[in-house]
């Protein structure tokens, strides 16, 4: 039997959905106990002899994780070599961006893109909306205003999703999963069919999925990576702000936090305006935020 490679495209607790690279999609067990693959790998797997399953033996390197500290506060990985986060608001539930920097900031530290996507652009916005969103144009984040209801920009946010995998992120009831939805259009009931398939020892409940766009590209969609909150450090925050990281390079002290420093460029650039009172502010929540936990944990 020759071993073959393939992409995790659904995971069932230690089952597994597999798309070989002929593109058929089977269903697969691990090889021991200590492999996890997660959706978004690339694994190396075999057929069994007289099953219909395949067993993964081996998951090539990742290039990129998305973890988060489960409930016993061990880090758990929730998908892998990802492309691209798109980090969702809207108008309901009341925007807290506080959230979606924290977000854009772990999007920074493992290096994916990121973007800044309004929903429900049918109801009527906040007057602070056009500035927040020019702040992130402004430091390079692609924004988009969509409604997945009235479908509004629709094929903007679909080619923004057309290669690469993606995963949507940002506050319960933002609407991600009607957008997800909407953009599978008739393929919906395609997963809803995988989800819903009882054959033996087969999970029924899908714990996450990678979703072949009709537009190109996949997204990757569980409970967990919708509503993941990313675990940082103190140290590494600044890092994830790209304005402050830039501005800091002209800070007086190299360790400058870029709070009550002399001579800090940070504060400097907010006080001149260029960078956003707000994401300073955000900044500083969440600096403060991540130095609370990390006291707690030891
Ligand atoms: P999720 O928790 O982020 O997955 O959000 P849902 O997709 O479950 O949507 C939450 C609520 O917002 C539902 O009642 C949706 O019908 C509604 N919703 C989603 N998108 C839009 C939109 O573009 N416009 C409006 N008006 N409502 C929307
Ligand atoms: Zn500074």
């Amino acid at each position: 039997m020759t071993a073959e490679s393939g992409l995790v495209v659904a995971t069932y607790s230690r089952r597994m959905g597999l798309r070989l690279s002929d593109g058929k999609e089977v269903d697969a067990r691990i090889k021991g106990k200590r492999l996890r693959p997660v959706c978004g790998d690339h694994v190396e797997a075999e057929p069994i002899r007289n099953e219909t399953d395949w067993l993964i033996t081996r998951i090539h390197g990742r290039s990129n994780e998305l973890r988060r500290p489960n409930l016993r506060g061990k880090i758990e990985v929730l998908a892998a070599n990802i492309d691209r986060l798109l980090v969702m608001a809207a108008g309901t539930p009341q925007p807290d961006w506080a959230i979606v920097d924290r977000y854009l900031c772990a999007a920074e530290l493992i290096s994916v893109a990121a973007a800044v996507v309004y929903n429900k652009s049918d109801l009527p916005a906040d007057t602070s909306l056009d500035e927040v969103l020019a702040d992130y144009d402004r430091i390079g984040y692609v924004t988009v205003r969509c409604s997945a209801k009235s479908g509004d920009n629709l094929e903007l946010v679909s080619s923004l999703l057309s290669d690469g995998v993606s995963i949507i992120v940002g506050q319960s009831g933002v609407g991600k999963s009607s957008l997800i939805n909407r953009l599978l259009g008739d393929q919906q009931q395609r997963t809803a069919s995988i989800s819903g398939k009882t054959g033996e020892g087969r999970h029924t409940t899908v714990n996450s999925a990678l979703l072949q766009l009709p537009g190109g590209g996949a997204v990757i969609d569980s409970p967990g990576v919708r509503d993941y909150a990313p675990a940082l450090q103190p140290e590494d925050v600044a890092a994830g702000f790209r304005e402050i990281a830039s501005a800091a390079q002209n800070c007086r002290f190299a360790n400058c936090n870029h709070l009550r420093e002399p001579g800090c460029a940070v504060k400097q650039a907010v006080d001149d305006d260029m960078i956003s009172k707000r994401r300073y502010d955000s900044y500083r929540h969440l600096l403060a935020l991540t130095r609370k936990l990390n006291a707690k944990r030891y």
